[in-house]
């Protein structure tokens, strides 16, 4: 009996025009990610990815579970493949699901035939292969309202499909779709939750993390490599740029007034991350606010950051509570690994009395006593370039061009 995973697509079947874009994308991306799988082809038809093993030795398991982490996809089951006929499709359901068709005291079969030349209706194959279930299993009654067990029957061109109920997939688009856009990642909770939403909507990620060595340690740096490499888990590689913040720190701190030390910091942040951004052809920045979270996350602050914006940002967790975002982090994974107690560059030289509501005039006055683009190229200059798949994370250079880019 050959097994196969559909995958069903969701909102790609919407996109007119775009479609087989789309699809070649999302086609491309799983036989990137199935590769370590073994041999398989992946088809597309008829809304449906069809994953078909191409040898014995094809992990099928690991594979359903990888594509349940690739966007793109709502839906995804295992399913066996029969001839297109009632007697086959019994058999191979006998066979193919009599572990939960023994365990179970209620089932419908649900039917669909793509295939307008197969000679019953949809009505009737689900009637004839569930009458013959009813009759194999004693233990079993069809129930048409409530079933604790659907069994699925699809006809299609090339064969029958036969299999339980679907699992949801991660949802979204294909990776890439939208273009791409750089995360500034923490090591909280909050950045890697927001780097998934926004690659869930069709965007490759790109990361930059900013340190203050000594006053940060390698662990946290360490910390944030495996929060991407989960993160990459779901999104795929994501070149990340780790950007010096020391110099930048102990500047502010030795010369503007303690209770604007946050605000500033963060517009140094915007301005580094948009001109790393600029280089790897990255048309957004993405960050991990949620408005009133904290000091730097009110309306006026925000207000204040976005004001040297040269690019959207998005902020997907704007408008969660914190127990929301918690719900996602356990979901994709990265809860542990956030609440891990290392030191970020936003928690030394916290002021103890951070302005609520910035004033830009009042910021750019204090910013005026700093050599800022000296600051901020220095920055961009030094930051280490790292690769981060979902097997580990490679360093891969600290050069970035900095031709064309202001
Ligand atoms: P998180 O849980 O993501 O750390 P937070 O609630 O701690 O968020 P802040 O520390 O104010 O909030 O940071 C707000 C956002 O600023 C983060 O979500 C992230 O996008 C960005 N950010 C903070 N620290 C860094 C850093 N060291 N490097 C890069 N980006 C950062
Ligand atoms: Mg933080």
């Amino acid at each position: 009996m050959q097994e196969v995973i559909l995958c069903k697509l969701g909102e790609l079947v919407l996109k007119g025009l775009n479609r087989q874009k789309f699809e070649d994308r999302l086609k491309n991306e799983l036989a990137a990610r199935l590769a370590s799988c073994g041999a398989c082809v992946v088809e597309s038809r008829q809304s449906t990815m069809y994953i078909v093993p191409q040898d014995a030795a094809f992990d099928l398991a690991r594979a359903e579970e990888l594509c349940g982490r690739v966007f793109g996809i709502v839906a995804l089951c295992r399913a066996a493949v029969c001839e297109k006929s009632v007697e086959a499709i019994v058999a191979t359901a006998c066979d193919y699901l009599k572990d939960r068709l023994g365990a179970v005291r209620s089932f419908k079969v649900e039917a669909k035939r793509s295939d307008k030349k197969f000679p019953l209706t949809s009505i009737q194959i689900a009637q004839e292969v569930g009458g013959l279930l009813n009759d194999a299993f004693a233990n079993l009654h069809a129930d048409m309202h409530a079933p604790e067990l659907t069994v699925h029957v699809e006809i299609r061109e090339t064969a029958a499909y036969v299999h339980a109920d679907a699992v949801p997939g991660a949802g979204g688009l294909p990776r890439g779709i939208n273009g791409r856009a750089t995360l500034l990642i923490s090591g909280g909770i909050d950045s890697p939750v927001a780097g998934w939403l926004m690659a869930r909507r069709g965007l490759e990620l790109h990361a930059v993390h900013f340190f203050s060595y000594p006053y940060t340690s390698e662990e946290a740096k360490e910390k944030v490599l495996t929060l991407l490499r989960i993160l990459s888990e779901w999104t795929g590689p994501i070149t990340l740029h780790i950007a010096p913040f020391t110099d930048i720190q102990e500047e502010i701190r030795d010369h503007c007034p303690e209770e604007l030390f946050t605000i500033i910091m963060r517009r140094f942040m915007m301005r580094v991350s948009q001109r790393i951004a600029q280089t790897v052809h990255s048309s957004a920045l993405i960050t991990g606010e949620s408005l009133g979270q904290v000091a730097s996350q009110t309306l006026p602050a925000l207000v204040a950051t976005d004001d040297l914006a040269v690019m959207p940002v998005f902020r997907p967790l704007i408008g969660l509570d914190k127990s929301d975002i918690i719900a996602f982090a356990r979901r994709i994974g990265t809860f542990d690994t956030s609440i891990l107690p290392y030191e970020d560059c936003c928690t030394v030289f916290t002021p103890r009395h951070p302005v609520l509501k910035p004033r830009i005039d009042q910021v750019e006055q204090a910013e005026r006593k700093l050599n800022l683009e000296e600051l901020v190229e220095a920055s961009v200059r030094s930051a280490e370039r790292w690769t981060v798949r979902p097997d580990g994370a490679s360093r891969t250079g600290r050069d970035v061009p900095m031709e064309g880019i202001r």
